[in-house]
């Protein structure tokens, strides 16, 4: 999409820490950590929110928590992480290209703020 700033980052438009990236998803560091690991996992084809996902879209999703597992593995955390889709107005998101937050190297708190 045009303007989409984590299209151009998976494309390499702009600029990013990449941890992890294969023919369908793509994987880089959160340019403003919450957590002392903090990477933003991304699929390659542009879908704004979880509502307009299409069932074609189902295995890719399952991409995103599969990369999430292995950059997991790769940073060791070994203690445990959390995974959020921040979706729509209320939860915060920001940027209107989905993305799956992978957070570790500390303690959360629940229920999330
Ligand atoms: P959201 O609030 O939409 O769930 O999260 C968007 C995330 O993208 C934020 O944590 C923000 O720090 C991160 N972010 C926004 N712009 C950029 C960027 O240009 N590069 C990187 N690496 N992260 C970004
Ligand atoms: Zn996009």
């Amino acid at each position: 999409m045009g303007n989409c700033i984590f299209c151009k980052i998976a494309a390499k438009e702009i600029p990013s820490t990449i941890v992890y990236e294969d023919e369908h998803v793509v994987a880089f560091r959160d340019l403003n950590p919450q957590a002392p690991e903090h990477i933003l996992i991304i699929p390659r084809k542009h879908i704004a929110r979880i509502e307009t996902l299409t069932e074609s879209d189902t295995e890719l999703m399952g991409r995103l928590v599969f990369a999430a597992k292995r950059i997991a593995d790769d940073l060791k955390l070994k203690n445990g992480y959390r995974l959020i889709f921040n979706n729509g107005a209320d939860s915060g998101q920001e940027v209107e290209h989905i993305h799956l937050h992978l957070m570790g190297g500390r303690k959360f708190s629940w229920p999330a703020g």
